[in-house]
């Protein structure tokens, strides 16, 4: 979801007169307005201390996923992964083409916790994790620890913004900005410096953090529109109150829709209790026969996009940052109605 004063502002510009942002150069003034006030308010608003690189990319998060080891480890070289879900499962498969990349632990198949424990190597190059699993609604509910020396490499994309977030014990924070930074096209890469040309290997110059870091994230075109609709947003948080606003809204969305699921016989959330997401919330019904008539019902009350990801079925709330707690409050009368309705 966008909010609706971001969508707002995007017709505005689209109707307005002149060249609109669409149309200008990303090397005009204008843009570079765009890119500073970006940066600026990501810096304030997630705590960025000064010796780190925030580069705004393309590629999505799956091409950071291959970015990580190219530009963290040397040839021959390996990285740690906690695999809690398919995202982070993805992230070392990838990560496994350019490095020797290990299994630090995995959840797997059910991903309904996170780890206690990991085995962890102490020459790896990162140590990598999702912090929010998208798919599995599981989530990290404090940065892990890691092994003096191994950066923390932490995917964020689901949770960005949402919840708390300690950049400094990180090495590197990226995400996708199609869920609480914007629209797709666009991804936020946070890197301390001294990690900027750690690897030594020849890296494709628009996944190679230095390069991109040299040039403020323009040494191609970037993709201008995704930069600038992330800017929206960026000024609508600081206009409702800034991040801690949208981390206390995160918390009471997501306090509203488990007391719900918890409360009912018919519907279920398997993930365990301090591992739940704040975000990306699966449940189950207890008739899986009754799944289409729920997202028909659904839909019929202006409630959609509740079908869960193909990989595991079942349903899933996305409470992104621009849900109103209207749209919760909607969905948990919903699912009352619903479970009355075939009782
Ligand atoms: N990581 C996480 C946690 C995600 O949720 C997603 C996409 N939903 C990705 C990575 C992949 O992102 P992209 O499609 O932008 O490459």
């Amino acid at each position: 979801m966008l909010p609706p004063a971001v969508l707002a502002r995007i017709a505005e510009e689209v109707s307005g007169p002149g060249p609109s942002l669409f149309e200008v150069s990303h090397r005009s003034g204008r843009f570079d307005a765009v890119a500073e006030r970006s940066e600026a308010l990501l810096r304030t608003m997630l705590g960025i201390p000064d010796g780190y690189a925030v580069l705004f990319l393309q590629g999505g998060a799956t091409a950071q996923f291959a970015a990580v080891p190219l530009n963290l480890v040397p040839p021959g070289g390996g990285g740690d992964h906690l695999v809690t879900g398919s995202w982070s499962r993805r992230a070392f498969e990838e990560a496994g083409r350019f490095a020797v990349a290990r299994v630090a632990a995995d959840t797997g198949p059910e991903h309904r916790a996170i780890p206690d424990a990991w085995d962890a190597d102490p020459a790896a190059g990162y140590l990598a994790y999702a912090v929010n699993e998208t798919i599995h609604g599981v989530a990290f509910p404090a940065t892990p620890a890691t092994t003096a020396g191994v950066p923390l490499v932490a995917d964020a994309s689901s949770m960005i913004l949402s919840r708390p977030l300690d950049i400094a014990a990180h090495g590197v924070v990226y995400a996708g900005a199609q869920k609480n930074l914007g629209v797709a096209g666009l991804t936020v890469v946070v890197v301390r410096r001294d990690l900027l040309a750690r690897s030594g290997r020849v890296i494709p110059a628009v996944l190679d953090w230095a390069a991109m870091a040299a040039s403020s994230s323009r040494l191609n075109t970037p993709p201008t529109v995704a930069w600038w609709i992330a800017l929206l947003v960026l000024e609508w948080v600081v206009e409702q109150g800034g991040a801690a606003e949208m981390v206390r809204r995160a918390e009471r969305r997501q306090a509203l829709l488990y007391a719900a699921i918890d409360a009912s016989q018919f519907y279920a959330n398997p993930v365990v209790e301090s591992a739940r997401s704040w975000t990306t919330i699966p449940f189950t019904l207890a008739d899986p026969a009754r799944e289409q008539a729920f997202l028909e019902a659904a839909a019929a009350e202006g409630l959609v996009g509740l079908r869960g990801h193909r990989s595991v079925g079942g349903m899933r709330a996305c409470l992104y940052n621009a849900m109103p707690d209207a749209g919760v409050t909607a969905l948990v009368e919903f699912l009352a109605e619903f479970e009355r309705a075939g009782a």
